[in-house]
């Protein structure tokens, strides 16, 4: 049998000695009548990018799914394995979350792939480039609109577009639109630069992110 990894020991002990003891109680509370978090997030499986750090949150405050890229795809009827669909439903419909948040950030390695096959390794059934592929009409947009930018450039916006290309997708799963639309639900796009830290929030209004 292979060994758990000695660092997720070590840091698993810090946490339920060191952490977890301040909130004992809370974790029996929650234990005890369930999780109530008023905001879902959807960010990217990026290590440098831990939602509940960013929002310096703890057990209990969010509900987070995390895939390559942060992306939401079109509302499907097709009935397979729809894992983002899935944590929606549950977060809107069970949980009744008031927010969700698109977080996505610099350097994003979907992204990177989106725009070059070749910057990522992968088998034969391109997985990354296929999921990716949810982005192809946004992609052909931002190349057109930014032939003389350099490839930085290009991957910021697309970081961008796609954050917002994911908010149009969750309007079309029908129970969200409909709560937004009786001001029950709030979407948010959010880009973070993991360099500086910088948030910024979209405002969809005017198509640009403002930093917070
Ligand atoms: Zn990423």
């Amino acid at each position: 049998m292979n060994r758990f990894p000695e660092i997720l020991r070590t840091r698993y002990q810090r946490f339920k000695d060191g952490d977890f003891q301040p909130n004992a109680a809370d974790f029996e509370q929650m234990a005890e009548i369930g999780q109530s978090p008023d905001v879902m997030v959807v960010s990217c499986c990026d290590s440098r990018v831990p939602p509940e750090a960013i929002f310096s949150s703890g057990p209990g405050d969010m509900f987070v799914v995390r895939n390559v890229a942060n992306l939401v795809p079109p509302f499907e009827t097709c009935g397979r394995y729809h894992g983002v669909s899935a944590a929606l439903e549950f977060a809107v419909l069970n949980l009744a979350v008031k927010h969700i948040v698109i977080m996505g950030h610099s350097g994003c390695g979907g992204i990177k792939t989106a725009l070059d096959q070749n910057a990522a390794e992968q088998t034969e059934l391109k997985f990354i480039s296929n999921w990716m592929s949810m982005l192809d009409d946004v992609k052909l947009r931002v190349l057109s609109a930014n032939q003389t930018s350099d490839k930085k450039h290009i991957q910021a916006e697309l970081e961008l577009h796609g954050i917002q290309a994911s908010l149009k997708n969750l309007r079309t799963f029908p129970f969200i639109k409909e709560l937004e639309d009786q001001g029950e639900l709030n979407l948010h796009g959010a880009h973070f630069e993991v360099g500086t830290r910088l948030l910024t929030v979209l405002d969809e209004e005017t198509g640009k992110f403002i930093a917070l």
